[in-house]
């Protein structure tokens, strides 16, 4: 059985925030949408159940966010509990990654996504309140146990890191193609509008340099391959494509489900329930899905 919602969008991967601690200040932080204040995250056997169920619902991918995932100790324990997936990757800040990637990839973790709005330290200590050198240490865990491709998410700033395109495709060419450069779009969470680049240039630039461009089925997102390098363009706002094609559902930290990351007006709890009664409280979700953007 699959879950399709109203408007033809059939799910097949969850975003699991497992925890709303971060142990970073990101100053465009949308905490993926989460109740910052509230502290009652979910167990590791809430989050198998929840996983269960969508599996019997279709889902085959699963990525964990936060907060900062490896905040939790347990994260491991979650990893390992889960049943068998196409998919299971993380986003994380990286600073944990460089003593934890081995234990992760043992437990089952497939790949993961790492945050680096920039190489500079003074830049990166400006954006994030933290130090980058631990991340580069994690980012090279992350390759050397396997937990590839490694997507680094930069999100792009006017006046902050726009400048820095070219040092981070130079940064990633040593691994091969075991990194990919993921460029985000910013969503304004935080008043930090005036940090938008123009997404149109930003395109048109990788465009011009570009040997090859794909496009993924998810969020239509467009892969640009340029000497030997990778880089993925994510471009949320504005974009009814971005919405048309989205296959995600996303769960908090305290255990609901999320329709929407724009959208806090249509949770729906499934906290210490039963994996039938996910399942059910999943397709009625799935009926309150709406495409934020619309064409
Ligand atoms: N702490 C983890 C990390 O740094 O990846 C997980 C949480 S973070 C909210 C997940 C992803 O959302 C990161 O890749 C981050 O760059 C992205 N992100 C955060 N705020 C954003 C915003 N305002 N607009 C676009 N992307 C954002």
């Amino acid at each position: 059985m699959q879950l399709t919602d109203d408007y033809g969008r059939t799910i097949n991967s969850l975003r699991i925030s497992i925890t709303n601690r971060c142990n970073l200040r990101c100053m465009y932080c949308h905490h993926e949408g989460d109740n910052r204040e509230q502290q009652n995250e979910c167990t590791v056997e809430t989050f198998v159940n929840i996983v269960r169920a969508a599996k019997e619902l279709g889902v085959s991918k699963v990525k964990f966010s936060g907060g900062e995932p490896l905040m939790r100790e347990d994260f491991e324990d979650i990893i390992r509990a889960l049943p068998g997936l196409k998919d299971i990757s993380a986003t994380t800040n990286g600073i944990y990654l460089e003593n934890r990637a081995e234990s992760l990839a043992e437990s089952g973790l497939n790949r993961v996504n790492i945050s680096l709005p920039s190489l500079s330290p003074e830049k990166y200590r400006m954006v994030t309140g933290g130090d980058v050198a631990p991340v580069l240490k994690g980012i090279d865990a992350a390759v050397d146990c396997g937990l590839t491709p490694v997507k680094l998410n930069m999100v792009l700033l006017k006046g902050i890191n726009d400048t820095e395109l070219r040092d981070m495709m130079d940064f990633i060419r040593q691994y091969d193609s075991s990194v990919i450069l993921q460029l985000i779009e910013m969503m304004d969470f935080n008043g930090t509008s005036g940090y938008n680049v123009d997404i149109y240039e930003v395109e048109k630039f990788l465009e011009s340099r570009a040997s090859e461009i794909k496009e993924r089925s998810m969020h239509r997102r467009k892969k640009y391959l340029i000497n030997g390098v990778e880089v993925e363009l994510v471009r949320p706002i504005d974009n009814s494509h971005f919405c048309a094609s989205c296959t995600r559902l996303r769960v908090t930290s305290d255990g609901k489900l999320k329709p929407c990351l724009l959208r806090n007006d249509n949770l729906v709890d499934v906290n210490n329930k039963k994996p039938q009664e996910i399942k059910e409280l999943m397709k009625l979700v799935t009926g309150k899905r709406e495409p934020y953007y619309k064409s």
